[in-house]
């Protein structure tokens, strides 16, 4: 997280009042229908897009509105109370973003970063496998260089954002044989192309609207 924004005081507050207003005027009315029926709200994450939301922990000089953690945390309070799914299709996207701010190297702050401050790129992480939760170093996916990229192998489960998002922050094994094991492990950035592919969404009793599915690479 960021303390780098380039709103005002006066300004994160209009926002974070916006936020409010929208989720009172668009989203609170439909919540029930929309959890009970396992509604994807498309034009609710249209409008999401506009108001910078995907892009609201990014700093500003990769198009972010650069918000301070303790803003960022209102937001997620406020959308959580109103819809769950609605904080989880942006908590998600935002962790990937994280990831590339943080620990990427410029070029790919650069390459990816303005993109995901639009939602043009839209996705969350991709770590829990059908084998393994928890226990992250016992992941089976790996990838291989093959010249001057990689070819991945494997599978994952309980993935959100991931049907009707097309970008994921993959965990994998580059070196499979490595110990300590997570010495072994990489996060690639994979956009949707061939060779990754959507299996199927899962029903969930809760925490619905918001799809999370199976992959296979
Ligand atoms: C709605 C939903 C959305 C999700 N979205 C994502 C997503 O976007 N991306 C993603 O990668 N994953 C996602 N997940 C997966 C989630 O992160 C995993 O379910 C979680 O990591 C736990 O893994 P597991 O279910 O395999 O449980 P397990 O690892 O099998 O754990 C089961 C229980 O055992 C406990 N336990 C495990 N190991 C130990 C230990 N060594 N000592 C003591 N207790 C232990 C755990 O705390 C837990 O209570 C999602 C899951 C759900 C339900």
């Amino acid at each position: 997280m960021t303390d780098t924004t380039n709103l005002d005081p006066g300004e994160e507050e209009a926002f974070v009042s916006a936020v409010d207003r929208f989720l009172e005027g668009e989203v609170q009315p439909h919540v029930r229908e929309w959890e009970h029926e396992d509604f994807y709200p498309h034009d609710i994450v249209a409008h999401m897009k506009e108001m910078g939301l995907f892009g609201c922990t990014i700093r500003a000089e990769y198009g972010g509105l650069g918000l301070p953690t303790r803003t960022y945390a209102r937001l997620m309070e406020r959308m959580s109370r109103v819809w769950m799914s609605l904080a989880g299709i942006v908590n998600s996207h935002l962790i990937m973003a994280m990831a590339v701010q943080n620990n990427g190297t410029e070029e790919q702050r650069r390459r990816f970063l303005p993109r995901f401050a639009t939602g043009e790129l839209r996705g969350g992480v991709g770590l829990t496998e059908p084998d393994c939760g928890t226990d992250l170093q016992a992941i089976r996916t790996v990838a291989r260089r093959e010249g001057d990229h990689y070819v991945v192998n494997g599978s994952k489960t309980w993935i959100t954002n991931s049907l009707h998002g097309n970008c994921i922050a993959l965990l994998v094994k580059t070196d499979p044989r490595a110990e300590p094991r997570h010495r072994g492990m990489s996060l690639f950035i994979a956009e949707k192309r061939d060779g990754f592919k959507v299996v199927r969404k899962l029903d969930k009793l809760g925490y619905k609207g918001i799809d999370t599915c199976e992959l296979l690479f």
